[in-house]
């Protein structure tokens, strides 16, 4: 029996009865923008062509990066980067569309700038969630995923999620894995009150006692990190910030025009279809238009502030610049640090109220979710997980099924993969391949 009846004019699956499993076409991991552009690219294709769909979200509600949306950020991409525009700039699910919704479009442009703010951006994504509610289930934590084999050759999968404490089931001849990234605390550092990666930052700091915080550190050198210090020296007056990164200071991240081409649609080609060496070496090259780097606006005023407490006689961030961390232990009323420096080798010890980890983000390895079939992925020499140009994973066995890897293939589709410049035209893509693959099962016209 095919998993697919494209024929079928409702896209959305019919609920499970109790016990039961729930089955559909599409299953889709995470409902960050990757996986909201592919909603919305499988809700525009043509009545009758339209799979069935259904996205697990673990956060209770629609939410992009809750924890770093400071009021006065301002987004990396331009506007026009949303979940649509480059693939349907006439959607209804547009960055235009919100601001004519909310009698704000004049004003954007008023403004000048192609940037919206972060929270501004955060705001159309859950207006955009919210029209898309019938597709995914909130609550909803994917802790495995299972491959269904007939005689050797997988046919679908079988997803787990848990919702509230309770496993639901669901099977799926294509799943999408958008999970987005895992944040990296430094080797040996354990996440709680007093040690957080910045993907936690507004949640944590309002735990902070409002007074009697005396010292606080941010590791990192990149965007996350220099906001952190920006935010902690305007909220703890009293406070001194040490910096520690492994850089001299902070570098600027590249957006000027020529590079910025590394983000276009069209590069993906370019990137995926280059020899390996010449790939790496591509990223390596313009690995700081988007990390370990910062906005120029945001040292703008970070120098700024440091140069003001120069005048005033203190001195509240102090820099420990082409350093590492060699220690740190946390306690119930502070953590402790070592600090090295690359440039004298000598080390220092700071006792600090709380320390907070620009350290990054990782690529989740499918491996976590397919555990216990592990000889299903196929992979590279470095040990990642290949894809094949339409974002499936290259699978060992025979496969009538694909397991989608979105926003985990920088090293296969380039740097855009993990970012927001291509979601819409590859959720385009993702979307064409599936109901595509959906025709020719069934024999339709499509
Ligand atoms: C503070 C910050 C600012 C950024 N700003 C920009 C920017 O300006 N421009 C840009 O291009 N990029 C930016 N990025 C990069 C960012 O990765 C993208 O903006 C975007 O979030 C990628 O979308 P995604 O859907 O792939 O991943 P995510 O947005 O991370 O979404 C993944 C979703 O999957 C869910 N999930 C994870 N695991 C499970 C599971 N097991 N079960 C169910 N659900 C799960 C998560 O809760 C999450 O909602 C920023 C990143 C950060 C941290």
């Amino acid at each position: 029996m095919s998993l697919i009846d494209v024929t079928r004019p409702d896209a959305r699956s019919s609920r499970p009865s109790a016990g039961d499993h729930e089955q559909v076409d599409v299953l889709g991991i995470g409902f960050g923008p990757s996986n909201m552009a592919l909603a919305v690219a499988l809700d525009e294709l043509p009545d009758g062509e339209r799979p069935t769909a259904v996205f697990l979200e673990r956060q209770p509600t629609s939410a992009w990066h809750r924890h770093m949306l400071f009021e006065d950020a301002s987004m990396q991409v331009a506007f026009a980067k949303d979940l649509v525009t480059f693939r349907n700039p006439q959607s209804r699910f547009s960055f235009l569309q919100y601001l004519v919704d909310h009698d704000r479009i004049a004003d954007f442009f008023n403004r000048g700038s192609m940037l919206p703010l972060r929270t501004e951006f955060s705001a159309y994504l859950q207006w955009a969630a919210a029209q898309l509610d019938d597709y995914v289930r909130y609550d909803s934590t994917v802790v495995g995923i299972e491959p269904l084999e007939d005689d050797g050759v997988v046919t679908g999968f079988r997803v787990d999620a848990e919702v509230r404490g309770v496993r639901q089931q669901y099977v799926a001849r294509d799943v999408v894995l958008a999970a987005g990234l895992q944040p990296q605390l430094p080797a040996g550092a354990e996440p709680g009150p007093r040690v957080w990666h910045t993907a936690e930052f507004l949640a944590r700091v309002a735990e902070l006692p409002a007074e009697g915080v005396t010292e606080l550190a941010v590791v990192g050198g990149g965007q996350s990190a220099a906001e952190a210090v920006l935010y902690l020296h305007a909220a703890y007056p009293g406070a001194t910030i040490h910096c520690v990164h492994s850089g001299y200071g902070y570098v600027t991240s590249d957006m000027t025009p020529y590079a910025n081409r590394i983000f276009d649609p069209s590069a993906v080609d370019d990137y995926f279809f280059a020899p390996a060496e010449n790939r790496r070496e591509l990223f390596e090259r313009h690995h700081t238009t988007n990390y370990s780097a910062v906005n120029p606006n945001t040292i703008d005023r970070i120098f700024d502030a440091d140069y003001a407490d120069r005048c005033a006689g203190r001195q509240r961030l102090v820099w420990h610049k082409a350093s590492r961390l060699t220690e740190l232990r946390a306690d119930r009323d502070g953590v402790d640090l070592g600090i090295s420096s690359l440039l004298t080798g000598g080390d220092v010890s700071v006792r600090v109220d709380a320390v907070v980890c620009g350290t990054g983000y990782r690529a989740l390895d499918p491996s976590t979710l397919v555990a216990g079939h592990e000889r299903l992925l196929v992979r590279d020499e470095d040990g990642r997980p290949l894809a094949n140009r339409d974002y499936s994973a290259v699978l060992a066995p025979e496969s009538r099924a694909r397991l989608f890897l979105v926003g985990q293939t920088n090293h296969t589709h380039g740097i855009s993969s993990t970012l927001l410049s291509n979601v819409a035209v590859r959720a385009g893509e993702l979307a064409d391949t599936i109901r595509e693959a959906a025709t020719v099962r069934t024999g339709g016209a499509g």
